[in-house]
């Protein structure tokens, strides 16, 4: 059954969860959560809960995919079949999985130096036992966390979120519950660099006017700053631990 619930502008509005406009979801993260992974990591932001595996730097085959000036990253993007809110997801490849495995490639690409490593791959896996929206962010999250876990150079984390604009109210971190609001709704994903601001995904689904989408950009940037916090917080909490049972 699906749910409309229809949300008018500005004065009354009020987010179904009782969140503010720029109010994130509780958020948590967790590095090197799988011990035979070069890498790991957990990100979760409300109900949606992404893993992330990083296997990696390896040779690549077959050998014709291989690229003799750098190495190659590979995302695949995964909702387990009963993390949805309804029916059960078909397991294996679609449409929708091939697209967010590539849109994260591309987001995770510009952060990640590979040159050290020719004819390889680096693969990421991340897998989605439980989503709320906001899925292809929490991925990208975790992914980005994992491969600094893999000790890959790296220039800075990447950090998502998506921004909205639901009947001209714009809202950071929308959930399942916001994105099938009746309306004018326009989800915004985007992936940014918190160091330089770099945007690194920018995907649309719906409609925004140009002022509009400006402000959710500075609200979604401003956003990530703070996600990238968290990350950074699992990634040292992590080596504490290390050093911890190494001390012992
Ligand atoms: P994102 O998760 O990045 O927001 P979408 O906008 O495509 O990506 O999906 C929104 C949400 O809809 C997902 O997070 C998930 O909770 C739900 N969803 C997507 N595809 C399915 C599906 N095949 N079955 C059940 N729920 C789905």
């Amino acid at each position: 059954m699906i749910i409309t619930i229809k949300v008018s502008k500005m004065s009354d509005f009020k987010r179904p969860d009782g969140r503010k406009n720029d109010e994130l979801r509780p958020m948590e993260a967790k590095a090197g959560i799988i011990k035979r992974a070069d890498g790991s990591a957990m990100f979760k932001v409300g109900n949606t809960v992404a893993y992330a595996a990083v296997y990696g730097p390896r040779e690549l085959y077959p050998k014709f995919l291989q690229n003799p000036g750098h190495g190659i990253l590979r995302c695949n993007y995964n909702m387990m079949p009963f993390s949805g809110s309804g029916e059960r997801i078909r397991p294996g490849g679609n449409r929708r999985s091939k697209e967010i495995s590539m849109v994260t490639e591309k987001a995770l690409s510009p952060v990640l130096d590979l040159s050290e490593y020719p004819n390889a791959v680096v693969d990421v896996y991340i897998e989605l036992p439980q989503t709320d929206a906001g899925s292809r962010c929490a991925g990208i999250c975790a992914a980005s966390i994992a491969l600094a876990d893999a000790g890959l150079p790296m220039k800075d984390l990447v950090a998502a979120i998506s921004v909205g604009n639901l009947n001209g109210n714009l809202v950071v971190d929308l959930d399942k519950e916001e994105e099938d609001i009746e309306g004018e709704v326009a989800d915004i994903p985007i992936a940014v660099v918190p160091s330089t601001g770099e945007i690194t995904l920018l995907q649309m689904d719906g409609i925004v006017l140009k002022d509009e989408l400006k402000k959710a950009l500075e609200m979604g940037i401003k956003s990530c700053r703070k996600i990238t916090e968290i990350q950074r917080k699992a990634l040292k909490d992590k080596y504490k631990v290390d050093a911890k049972s190494e001390g012992e």
